[in-house]
């Protein structure tokens, strides 16, 4: 079966492929920068991520853009009362969140695109808007009229057509239930960041970044669009009444939206206070790719609930597959290859291709890889897994991890890197030969301390991080 998505626009799950050559043309709405992302945007970017990965698995190359969005109600409020400007005050976020996506091993997007570089690419965007008839001007502020878009709606499969024309809304905060004409430029007001364009001084609306800074690096119809799942309405469908507006185009091809992490049944959000940052969790001693293990584990479109348990049942599911790993790394095994296992290495790498091409079903990818590796460790007890088996295995171990990118440990601060500790081990080996037994010993407990546990076996020595 052909690479499938649901795309919320045709609410139906459709074969993918890209709409020019091999390239995916795909736009992701990155972060507010006002703050630490908390582990539900994580999930998000988690999300697309695994779309990333598993898009390049499938043969095509990316041309992904991401914007960080630099100026926004919470930004201009929270610098003002640290009395930094908006650039000293977002530096500090845009950098700690390109530090958490790293520490999550999640990929960075081609492009990486601010908002406050791409000032006058929005204001020329609203004048081509304006010339169309799709603006009105009230106090010096440009607004969209979503009632000369007839479509508006299509996105979030809402009935506006009991819109309230001249209705407005000029923050960033949006509500939920209400369509309204939203603000495309607004006004200085005293004290506020502004910039000087054909506009006037102001500075632009939320909605309009991500429309022109979408197709100014990926043209006019972009082959995905992805976001969390609250950005849906109005968010995106004000992206699409923008770009269509001016292109007469359509504006994306498949929609993607990951559902939230909740926690205690309710959304993840900064402003229930109900959340974790990266941070917080690495703080308590939780390891990054646990985390990354989690948040991959439950299919995008479905709601996962955040509890302590299910991070701890994710560091064992890594522990799992790390062992096994290390099991194949170092057991001596019988010559001779054993078709039956070239078959089953063969089912289970099927099985994994076959649920993410499903729509991303990372659960079932998962459930392919475990199911591989308990026969597998079975297989080895009994003496039946042979030596021509064990590139297969590491073939399948390697496709999963290109995926999920959990196998190899991070190292902690202060932590040894693998080659570091190599080098101990190949000098506790030396010390043992030269008998000089107290200075093995010392290396085992330096190593131990150091959080790498040694196992001498039969077959020499093996090493894992606790
Ligand atoms: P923001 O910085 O608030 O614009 O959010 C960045 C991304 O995180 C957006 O795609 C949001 O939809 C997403 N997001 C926010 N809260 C959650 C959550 N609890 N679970 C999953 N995604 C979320
Ligand atoms: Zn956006």
């Amino acid at each position: 079966m052909a690479l499938r998505f649901y795309n919320t626009l045709t609410q139906q799950v459709e074969i993918f492929t890209p709409l020019h050559d091999n390239v995916v043309r795909m736009y992701t709405c990155g972060p507010t920068v006002y703050n630490f992302v908390h582990i539900g945007n994580l999930r998000t970017f988690t999300f697309q991520d695994i779309l990333r990965r598993w898009l390049r698995a499938r043969g095509y190359q990316l041309d992904h853009v991401m914007n960080i969005t630099d100026v926004e109600d919470k930004i201009i409020r929270n610098a003002a009362a640290q009395g930094k400007s908006i650039g000293e005050y977002t530096a500090v976020y845009t950098q700690a969140f390109l530090d958490d996506t790293a520490t999550l091993r999640l990929e960075r997007p081609e492009r990486m695109v601010k908002a406050t570089e791409h000032i006058d690419d929005m204001a020329d965007a609203i004048e081509k808007l304006r010339a169309k008839g799709f603006t009105y001007t009230s106090d010096g502020s440009v607004y969209y009229r979503i009632a000369n878009f007839p479509t508006y709606g299509k996105l979030s499969h809402n009935d506006f057509s009991g819109i309230r024309a001249g209705a407005r809304v000029d923050v960033d905060e949006y509500d939920k239930a209400d369509a309204r004409d939203f603000v495309l430029w607004k006004a200085q007001k005293d004290g506020e960041p502004a910039w000087e364009t054909p506009l006037g001084a102001g500075r632009p609306g939320w909605h309009i970044e991500c429309s022109v800074m979408a197709m100014k690096y990926l043209g006019e119809t972009l082959d995905i669009h992805t976001g969390g799942v609250d950005l849906t309405f109005p968010h995106h469908e004000n992206e699409i009444a923008q770009s269509e507006a001016l292109t007469g185009k359509p504006f994306a091809r498949f929609w993607l939206h990951a559902e939230h992490l909740s926690i205690d049944s309710q959304k993840m959000s900064k402003s229930l206070g109900n959340f974790y940052t990266l941070r917080d969790l690495i703080g308590m001693g939780y390891a990054p790719e646990a985390i990354r293990y989690l948040l991959a584990s439950v299919p995008y479109r479905k709601k996962l609930n955040f509890t302590f348990d299910g991070l701890k049942a994710a560091a064992t599911s890594i522990e799992r597959l790390r062992n096994y790993k290390l099991r194949l790394e170092t057991a001596k095994l019988a010559a001779g290859t054993n078709e039956k296992w070239t078959a089953r290495a063969a089912a289970a790498t099927k099985a994994f291709d076959e649920a993410l091409d499903d729509d991303l079903n990372t659960a079932e990818a998962l459930g392919a890889a475990f199911e591989f590796v308990r026969d597998a460790n079975s297989a080895m007890d009994a003496g039946e897994f042979l030596a021509g088996n064990a590139p297969e295995a590491f073939e399948f171990l390697d496709r999963f991890d290109s995926v999920f990118d959990v196998l190899k440990p991070s190292v902690a601060e202060g932590g040894l890197t693998d080659a570091e500790i190599e080098a101990l081990i190949a000098e506790r080996a030396a010390a043992k030969k030269a008998k000089n037994f107290a200075r093995a010993d010392e290396i085992r407990k330096e190593l131990e301390a150091k959080g790498v546990i040694l196992e001498d076996t039969k077959e020499g020595v093996r090493w894992k991080r606790k």
